[in-house]
């Protein structure tokens, strides 16, 4: 079943006289659970299709179905209500409170959401238990990029979006990084999409999307994935 569906989705920018062609008709379907990297050049549409995905923006034309709901007929309220109760979020910087440790720091979420998980719950997920009463400047890069994750997932979004989550972390932390990411799915199902340029992702994820100039020029499905799950 469709989790999202797009059809000849475009954004365009407008700044003064010049126009910048961001997504120049994107047209595909997510299914509920899978994991879609999104690679490709800086420039190329990725950050501006997470974020209309998130309701963070508005496309210009097309349509992007979540479930049933037509997020490009949202107003601002109708998408801030969206991204409260579906989305989770994660971008390259970590954005924790230096003056609250881990656990609070994910209970600042789980404090204001309908169903949450509990603060440690959320951290065990990504391997962080042990870790829970540590401040953010007594963790490394990694941990708190997984700090949060569990602050992202910790509302059970069905969808977690991620921009560059790797992208302030050196190649063996990343890779651990995206672990924590796939643990997450594979035991709360929740639909993720990551843009990366972390090598090595493309055998781990169900599916990538190659971003080029606005586009999706190529599409790779991996079959084995869920079938070695
Ligand atoms: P990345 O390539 O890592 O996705 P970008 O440099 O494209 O990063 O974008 C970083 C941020 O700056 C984004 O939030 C994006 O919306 C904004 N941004 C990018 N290009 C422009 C631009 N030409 N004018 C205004 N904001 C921009
Ligand atoms: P990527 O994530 O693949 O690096 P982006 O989605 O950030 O690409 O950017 C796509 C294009 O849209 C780029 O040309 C970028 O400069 C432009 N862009 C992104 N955000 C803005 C913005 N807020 N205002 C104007 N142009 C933008």
């Amino acid at each position: 079943t469709g989790v999202f569906t797009a059809r000849d989705l475009t954004k365009v920018y407008r700044t003064g006289e010049v126009e910048v062609r961001a997504l120049r008709g994107l047209t595909f379907e997510i299914t509920a659970g899978e994991v879609v990297v999104l690679l490709g050049p800086s420039g190329s549409g990725k950050s501006t299709l997470l974020n209309i995905m998130g309701g963070l923006d508005q496309a210009t034309s097309g349509r992007l179905f979540f479930k049933d709901l037509d997020l490009t007929t949202l107003d601002d309220r109708g998408l801030t209500a969206y991204r409260r109760r579906h989305v989770g979020f994660v971008f390259q910087f970590y954005n924790l409170v230096p003056s609250l440790t881990a656990y609070e720091n994910v209970a600042l979420v789980t404090e204001i959401s309908e169903n949450p998980m509990r603060p440690d719950e959320a951290l065990a997920l990504v391997g962080l238990e042990a870790r829970m009463d540590h401040f953010p400047a007594q963790l490394s890069g990694g941990e708190q990029q997984r700090v949060a994750i569990a602050r992202a997932i910790a509302k059970r979004p069905e969808v977690l979006l991620c921009d560059e989550p790797t992208g302030a972390l050196d190649s063996k932390t990343g890779i651990r990084v995206i672990e924590a990411l796939l643990g997450v799915n594979a035991q709360l199902g929740t639909t993720t999409l990551i843009i990366t340029h972390n090598a090595g992702i493309q055998e781990v994820a169900d599916r990538v999307f190659f971003f080029a100039d606005g586009r999706i020029s190529q599409e790779i499905r991996n079959e084995m994935r869920r079938a070695a799950a």
